[in-house]
């Protein structure tokens, strides 16, 4: 199709991320936005409903560029708080109400918000961490009436906000304006916080949307929690297309066939998730042969999905696209794509992470910044409409990541470029494969986990003369297992259960380790460093020999 027919019957985007969602309003105000079980909205009340909520975050103080913290599981009430906080010209930033306290109060000093929008069911962690936040902050409840009583924290109720007038307020955001701030592992302890704009992920969107073809007539998936950018996607890749989010409960993920059973009742026509749960049905052997006659297509991102999982997806359910989507919280979602055309001959085979999606580009560059031969493998780097301005206040991590490849050696390279800290090769086709890591960066059950983080919080902990962290694959669905060796003097049996409480204050669950190995003194490579690989290597043979 020529770009002047496209461009005439693709209707132009909406630049602001919640404006997508009066366009909807305004044409189509009583098709449905979300599903939520037996609740759902159409985009005539989002729009109301939000703006019902920026109105009330304005009025308890909030200015254009104020972070709004999220502490509400992922649900109609978090989306309406979402479109509200952007509707208001602010930042959200969901917090992961599962993490400890300390975790939590590291994010939100980190990004000092104006407002927490919390639902009942967080009150109480949030109080139980009100000490360690250091900040003041007003907290408006947005499925209640009874309102804490914390002194020095103002609020607002549920009722409050429905009180207010339901027309649009008028605030002049602007397409560069950060629409969200993401935290991500950090490796000395501290997370990072990933500050993305309405522009880079309306970039995305667009490409996507236009690449699967979505329309009103689909019906996506909401599986991801919204402390993660696939998150995003889901949610305003409905809305620019008209379509339906349909939100996957957490309790579909306890039993074996609880996805395939709400792919199946929900008719879902788009998944989008981590590989783990694609692998978590495979494993299980839930998806029948033609099942989910409504599903178009499946994309997955975050990590490598195994080849024996596509395989077998690809064989029960041949009316379907496959397409692997690859790209890290700092250029926006994903950068790249593959749609596989067939499914692989072989268990080895791996599937390309592919090309760049529009307005992105994908770079495999040696250590002076210049391009390798196809076949080398080397560090990947992504250029294009997709990056962050860069880390939350932090200048020394954005250096390090985000790179501005001046002179001969950035001689075609664009203007900036983050370093994915990714290997990669291209192949003889051009398309781009994912190889592994430079980094002690981890994904385990699609988390991304920075060993350093956990060895941060190790070395917190008195009783543990030293430590280390190391990962290993698994034959599990769950990806890597986090294991640690450890050194202690502790008299008493100070063992993993008591290194495990200890971490529990600090450290959410997917980041505790699975395996331990006591030790005297740790094994040390001939520089004199804890020699990882001989750990890692120890832990294969343990993983291997149990499973
Ligand atoms: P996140 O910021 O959580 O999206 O994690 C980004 C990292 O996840 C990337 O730098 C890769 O290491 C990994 N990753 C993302 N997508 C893929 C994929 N499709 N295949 C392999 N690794 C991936």
């Amino acid at each position: 199709m020529s770009t002047l027919i496209q461009a005439l019957i693709t209707p132009p985007m909406a630049p602001l991320l919640h404006e997508s969602i009066t366009r909807q309003a305004e044409n189509r105000p009583e098709a449905v936005a979300v599903v939520d079980g037996y609740v759902r909205i159409t985009y005539g009340e989002l729009e109301q409903r939000s703006n019902r909520m920026a109105r009330a975050l304005v009025n308890a103080g909030c200015d254009k560029g104020n972070r709004v913290c999220i502490a509400i599981p992922k649900s109609i009430d978090a989306i309406v708080a979402v479109a509200g906080v952007l509707k208001a010209g602010c930042i959200y930033t969901p917090l992961d109400m599962s993490s400890p306290p300390a975790r939590l109060a590291r994010i939100v000093k980190a990004c000092e918000p104006s407002v927490v929008l919390a639902s009942e069911s967080a009150l109480k962690t949030l109080h139980s961490a009100l000490d360690l936040f250091d900040r003041e902050f007003v907290i408006g409840l947005v499925d209640g009436e009874a309102l804490p009583d914390w002194s020095g924290v103002g609020s607002f109720s549920a009722g409050e906000i429905e009180a207010q007038p339901d027309s649009a307020l008028e605030v002049s955001s602007r397409p560069e304006d950060v629409a969200y701030i993401l935290f991500t592992s950090g490796s000395t302890g501290q997370p990072k916080g990933v500050p993305i704009s309405h522009d880079n992920v309306e970039a995305f969107v667009a490409w996507a949307n236009r690449y699967f073809a979505v329309s009103t007539e689909d019906r996506l998936s909401g599986h991801t929690a919204l402390h993660f950018d696939l998150s995003v996607y889901d949610l305003f890749g409905t809305f620019y297309a008209g379509a339906e989010l349909h939100l996957v409960p957490a309790t579909a993920s306890l039993l074996p066939t609880g996805i395939a059973d709400f792919i199946r009742d929900s008719r879902i026509t788009q998944w989008f998730s981590v590989p783990s749960v694609l692998n978590f049905m495979f494993k299980f052997g839930v998806v029948e042969r033609g099942d989910f006659p409504d599903l178009k297509r499946v994309l997955w991102c975050g990590e490598v999905l195994p080849t024996p999982a596509l395989v077998y997806l690809m064989q029960q359910l041949p009316h379907v696209q496959f397409t692997n989507l690859y790209g890290p919280t700092e250029t926006t979602i994903a950068s790249s794509y593959f749609t596989v055309p067939e499914a692989p001959a072989s268990a080895n085979d791996d599937v390309p992470i592919g090309l760049a999606c529009d307005g992105e580009s994908l770079h495999l560059l040696d250590e002076s910044l210049q391009p390798v031969d196809a076949g080398v493998t080397a560090d990947l780097y992504i250029g294009g409409i997709g990056l962050s301005r860069g880390y939350w206040r932090d200048e020394e991590r954005t250096a390090e990541a985000f790179i501005t490849p001046l002179g001969d050696s950035g001689h075609g390279l664009p203007e900036r470029l983050y370093r994915t800290g990714d290997l990669a090769f291209m192949d003889a086709e051009g398309l781009t494969h994912f190889v592994g890591r430079t980094d002690a960066q981890i994904k385990s059950r699609g988390y991304r986990i920075e060993l350093g983080e956990i060895e941060a919080a190790l070395a917190g902990i008195d009783e543990l003369v030293e430590s280390a962290t190391v990962a290993v694959a698994s034959d599990g669905f769950e990806g890597k297992v986090i294991c640690c060796a450890y050194a202690t003097q502790a008299q008493n049996g100070f063992g993993p259960q008591e290194i495990t409480a200890r971490l529990r204050d600090q450290l959410p669950e997917y980041m505790i380790p699975a395996r331990w190995e006591s030790y005297d003194a740790l094994p040390r490579n001939p520089a004199g460093k804890i020699d990882r690989v001989a750990l890692r290597e120890r832990f294969e043979s343990q993983v291997q020999s149990s499973s």
